[in-house]
């Protein structure tokens, strides 16, 4: 089956990055629009594909007035990576749609604002569901990514990026796994009351996960949730590896040894995870693919531009139109730095040989900051498949990579749960 594809994988790929942007969009062009029967013969199997991303943040762009994940928008012009014209182009069936907190103060009343937003946030995703029942459909089971997948519908499983809205009240988790959440990574940015970040400025505060973030990991095995070590200090990975009941996921991260970035995870530990049966899922996003030079006047344009917004974000659509413009021009006057293809496929690449390409999976953050530099959205993801199949990667591999390891994962943290329900653990009773 591999054979029928080699040459033109390697045609693709070579034509892809011999020469930079130009030529991998024009691969991508040709890869969207195969011209010959074998270029056809490769659309379709990465099309029959189940194709998962396990960190969609478009989430964030359902919440924007105007924004209609049934029209085709883009990267250029709105920003925007995910819509359903290109899930369908670049053959992407579906994934974890992420309920995304920024961290904030650790009160009360914060917890209160924080809470509230993530509730909203989890009701746009039921929303676009619900508004497009043909085209969308929530998953909440393992065995619901291939059915929603022959129905040809796109798969809409639910994750929590950063804990935080939980507050103090781990019963809070119950509540979001009744919304359809079956993912939870416990901190962002900065350390919190469940974790300590990979990259918070003031270093760890816990040494790992703090006694709530404990219980919040108990918790997510008792219910049959995936745990989610991306964003967290390599000491709340380490706590993980001992705590959970069920294999870990990094839902989006990269390799330390192919650039040395706290987001990014080194060897020992990647091999540790895959023994775990734990998945690492590779990320796009350019800061971490590489070091990208920092342009003190652009991040001070950017600043202003956000400054001058109403909390909270654009009100309407005009406002929203508004924003998206100024920002095109300050990407006009100071174009951001980004990563290229090729230098995202080091992270892959690496971590496929070293972890195996059973733990191992996409995660590309798109509407999250993801992309590089010939494969900007996910029109763009048969591009992948091309060039792993170029690397000698089998078929079978390529359908773990896609999404049969995501769902493995999944089940795995189910049957957990399950077992927990059929052999109700022995109290053990006080003594005196
Ligand atoms: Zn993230």
């Amino acid at each position: 089956m591999f054979s029928r594809f080699k040459s033109v994988a390697l045609a693709t790929t070579a034509l892809a990055f011999v020469s930079g942007a130009a030529m991998a969009q024009e691969a991508a062009d040709s890869a969207t629009t195969p011209e010959t029967e074998e270029m056809s013969d490769l659309r379709a199997f990465h099309e029959s594909l189940l194709v998962l991303d396990s960190h969609l943040d478009t989430p964030a762009l359902l919440v924007q007035p105007g924004f209609d994940i049934t029209q085709r928008y883009s990267t250029d012009e709105d920003y925007s990576q995910v819509d359903l014209p290109r899930m369908k182009e670049g053959g992407l069936d579906g994934g974890f749609w992420v309920i995304y907190s920024p961290q904030g103060p650790l009160t009360t009343k914060a917890y209160q604002t924080i809470r509230d937003t993530a509730l909203l946030r989890a009701l746009s995703i039921h929303e676009m569901v619900a508004g497009h029942p043909d085209e969308f459909e929530l998953a909440l089971n393992s065995e619901d990514a291939e059915r929603i997948h022959e129905d040809g519908k796109r798969i809409v499983y639910i994750s929590i990026e950063n804990s935080y809205p939980l507050g103090e009240d781990i019963s809070m988790l119950d509540t979001f796994y009744k919304l359809g959440v079956r993912m939870v990574g416990p901190v962002h940015f900065r350390n919190n009351q469940f974790a300590d970040s990979a990259t918070d400025i003031a270093g760890p505060q816990w040494d790992g996960l703090s006694p709530l973030g404990e219980e919040l990991v108990k918790r997510a095995n008792e219910l049959g949730m995936i745990v989610d070590a991306s964003h967290a200090h390599d000491m709340v990975f380490d706590d993980l590896m001992e705590l959970s009941k069920t294999p870990i996921i990094l839902s989006h991260s990269g390799s330390k040894a192919i650039y040395d970035h706290p987001r990014n995870i080194d060897d020992e530990r990647l091999k540790q995870l895959a023994e775990s049966g734990g998945l690492i899922q590779v990320n796009s996003y350019g800061g971490y693919v590489r070091e990208l030079a920092n342009n003190p006047e652009r991040s001070e344009a950017l600043r202003a531009l956000y400054a001058e917004m109403d909390s909270g974000g654009p009100k309407t659509a005009e406002a929203y139109q508004a924003m998206l413009a100024k920002r095109r021009e300050v990407d006009e006057k100071y174009p951001p730095a980004t990563a290229t293809f090729e230098e995202f496929l080091e992270h892959l690449l690496h971590i496929l040989e070293i972890a195996g390409p059973e733990h191992v999976g996409l995660g590309a953050d798109w509407d999250g900051g993801g992309g590089v530099a010939g494969m900007e959205d996910v029109s763009d993801l048969p591009l992948i498949t091309y060039r792993l199949l170029d690397e000698g990667y089998t078929e079978e591999d390529l359908a773990n990579i896609w999404g049969l390891n995501l769902v493995r994962l999944l089940k795995a943290a189910e049957d957990y749960a399950a077992s927990l329900k059929e052999a109700p653990p022995v109290e053990e009773t006080e003594t005196e």
